[in-house]
């Protein structure tokens, strides 16, 4: 815990959280010595940010190196109409001020590769708002290396899904332990997403964030949530650490460097 005190201005702005037992001055004081980085800044990535940023999450990393489309506005809210052409970093991080002072924003124009991760180094924890089985595998790679927790999320049409991943429990892999091969999933141009659905599973994804940051509550540790939009039904199906995981498993880290992480196969997974 840090000693970091609350100014009047920011006991008032955080009063809700300020008043409870789990999270009290303490739980916010941790909040904003915390940071954080999210990868994507799209439609997952648009309710993570927000409500890190309202709840006083005190550095956000937004990592994205896209710009507006317009057809990113059904769903992608963290932007408006007037930013189309912008960098999604440019107007993310606008929104992101604009909404809490209190917040620095660290904007990385940039494609995640094995060259740019090393700039998850600042960070406490790791929100994959991604939207390809490769960033996901390079994430999780490249955190599991760090020792830094990564809250999961992806959705397809109707579904989503989420789950956290920490030291000590198991991987991404240890639940996909493979990339689909590319050209075997449809691409984000051919698929279509509920506007709303993002919005759902970006804001189970800041849940878990808070949870970890505030050390409260039973993250979705070795356990992987589906969501239903269509029936607004949930299963949560276990998952369990795998020894042979090229990552987690006995024999150690072999994939940050050896998988290849290029290409654009942007898909969502199956519940395979
Ligand atoms: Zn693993």
């Amino acid at each position: 815990m840090t000693d970091l005190a609350l100014d009047a201005t920011q006991l008032d702005r955080y009063s809700r959280h300020v008043v409870m037992d789990r999270v009290g001055p303490d739980g916010q004081a941790a909040l904003l010595d915390a940071a954080v980085v999210v990868v994507g800044a799209g439609g997952l990535g648009s309710p993570a940010l927000q409500y890190l940023a309202a709840a006083g999450v005190g550095r956000l990393g937004i990592v994205d190196d896209d710009r507006v489309e317009r057809s990113n506005l059904q769903r992608q809210i963290i932007h408006r109409d007037a930013d189309v052409g912008r960098p999604k970093v440019e107007s993310a991080a606008e929104t992101v001020r604009a909404l809490n002072p209190d917040v620095t924003v660290d904007s990385h124009e940039t494609r995640l590769t094995t060259e740019t991760v090393g700039l998850l180094d600042d960070y406490d924890l790791v929100v994959d708002a991604t939207d390809n089985f490769q960033s996901r595998f390079l994430l999780n790679d490249a955190a599991r290396l760090r020792g830094l927790p990564v809250v999961h999320g992806a959705i397809y049409e109707f579904e989503g899904q989420a789950t956290t991943l920490v030291p000590g429990g198991p991987c991404y892999r240890c639940l996909f332990p493979t990339a689909p091969e590319p050209g075997t999933v449809p691409n984000c141009a051919e698929t279509g997403v509920l506007g709303v659905l993002p919005g759902t599973v970006g804001s189970i994804q800041a849940t878990e964030a808070a949870k970890l940051l505030l050390g409260e509550g039973e993250p979705l540790v070795g356990r992987l949530l589906f969501y239903d939009a269509a029936s607004l039904e949930t299963e949560v199906v276990p998952y369990e650490w795998r020894p042979d995981c090229p990552v987690c498993g006995d024999g150690g880290v072999e994939c940050v460097d050896t998988v290849d992480y290029e290409g654009d196969c942007r898909v969502e997974t199956d519940d395979e």
